[in-house]
C-alpha cells in the first residue's frame, strides 16, 4: 500500500487498484501509522461514535442558554416545529437538522462533543451519519465504515491547510466538515469510491470563500446555525454523487483553490471578529454587551 496517500488522487488510485472501499484503506493506514491492529483503530472510532450519540442526546433535552445568553434554545425551538408541524422534506431532514443544532448547542454549553474537524463545525458530520444510522437502520460496522470515510476526507484535505477559521476562514471547518459528512453518506447508501470522493468535492467546491467572522469571538453567532445549513449541503452533494454528477474540476484542484481562497482572504475576515456579521451594527453591539 501507497503510505503516502495526501491527495485525492492517490487515495482514489489505490481503491481502484486494491479493490478496496476508502474506509479500508484508511483504517489499514491509520492501523501502520500508529502501529496499533486495524481492530483497535475501528474501536476507537466506535468511541467517537458513541460520544457523537450521547452530545446528540443531551442536546435534544436542553435548552438551557450559552454563558453569553445569545444561543443555547434553537434545538429545543426546531423540536417543538416539528412536533406541531413536521418538516416537508420528512424524518431524515427533522433529525439532520435538529442533531446538529443539538450538537453545537451542547459545545456551547461546555459540554463534550466530537470535534470533527473542528469544534465550530462538530454538529455536521454526527448529525448526518447518526441520523442516516437510525433512518436506514445501519449497523454498527456500517457506522464506523462511515466515520473513518469521514476522517479520510478531512485527513487528505488537512494534508494542504490546517482546520481553522483563522487560516482559511469557515470553509477549512463548516466547510470541510460538509464534505467530510458528503463522503459518509455516500459511503452509507452503497456508493462507490469515486462517488466517495466526488461528493466531498462538490460540497467543498460550493462553499469555497466561506468567511469566518464570529461575532464577539464566540462560536456561537454564525457558527450554530451554520452547521444545520453546511449538514444539509452535505446531502445534496452525496445525491449528486450519487447520480454520477462529477465536479468539472478535479478534487485536489479543488482543495488547491480553497487554500489560495483562505490566503486571499482578508485577516479580518479570518476569525480576528473585525470583519463580515461581527462587524455589524448588531454584532458590535452584542460584543460591547458581553464586554459591559
Ligand atoms: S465562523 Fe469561524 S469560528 Fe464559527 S464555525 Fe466557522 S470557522 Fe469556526
Amino acid at each position: 500500500m501507497e503510505n503516502n496517500i495526501n491527495t485525492f488522487e492517490k487515495l482514489l488510485k489505490e481503491c481502484t487498484t486494491s479493490g478496496k472501499k476508502v474506509y479500508e484503506i484508511m483504517q489499514e493506514k491509520e492501523a501502520s501509522d500508529f502501529e496499533i491492529t486495524v481492530e483497535e483503530v475501528r474501536n476507537k472510532v466506535y468511541k467517537n461514535i458513541t460520544a457523537m450519540k450521547s452530545a446528540i442526546l443531551r442536546g435534544l433535552s436542553s435548552k438551557e442558554k450559552s454563558y453569553s445568553g445569545l444561543c443555547g434554545d434553537d434545538c429545543f425551538k426546531l423540536k417543538e416545529k416539528y412536533n406541531k408541524k413536521p418538516a416537508l422534506f420528512g424524518k431524515l431532514y427533522e433529525k439532520i437538522t435538529m442533531y446538529s443544532l443539538a450538537t453545537m448547542e451542547e459545545n456551547l454549553r461546555m459540554n463534550t462533543i466530537v470535534a470533527c474537524p473542528t469544534a465550530g463545525s462538530c454538529g455536521i458530520v454526527p448529525s448526518v451519519i447518526i441520523a442516516l444510522s437510525e433512518e436506514k437502520k445501519i449497523t454498527q460496522e456500517e457506522e464506523i465504515n462511515a466515520l473513518i470515510t469521514a476522517g479520510a476526507i478531512g485527513y487528505i484535505i488537512s494534508a494542504k491547510v490546517a482546520m481553522a477559521g483563522a487560516v482559511a476562514g469557515c470553509q477549512a471547518e463548516c466547510g470541510v466538515a460538509s464534505a467530510m459528512s458528503a463522503g459518509a453518506i455516500v459511503e452509507i447508501l452503497g456508493g462507490t469510491s469515486k462517488q466517495i470522493i466526488n461528493a466531498s468535492t462538490l460540497a467543498l467546491k460550493n462553499i469555497l470563500g466561506l468567511t469566518c467572522d464570529p461575532v464577539a469571538g464566540l462560536v456561537e453567532i454564525p457558527c450554530v446555525k451554520r452547521n444545520v445549513f453546511l449538514a444539509v449541503h452535505a446531502i445534496t452533494a452525496a445525491e449528486l454523487a450519487l447520480a454520477d454528477i462529477e465536479s468539472k474540476i478535479p478534487s485536489d484542484e479543488v482543495v488547491d483553490a480553497m487554500v489560495q481562497t483562505g490566503q486571499l482572504m482578508s485577516p479580518l475576515l479570518k476569525e480576528t471578529s473585525k470583519g463580515g456579521l461581527s462587524a455589524t451594527k448588531s454584532g458590535i453591539l452584542y460584543n460591547r454587551k458581553l464586554m459591559d
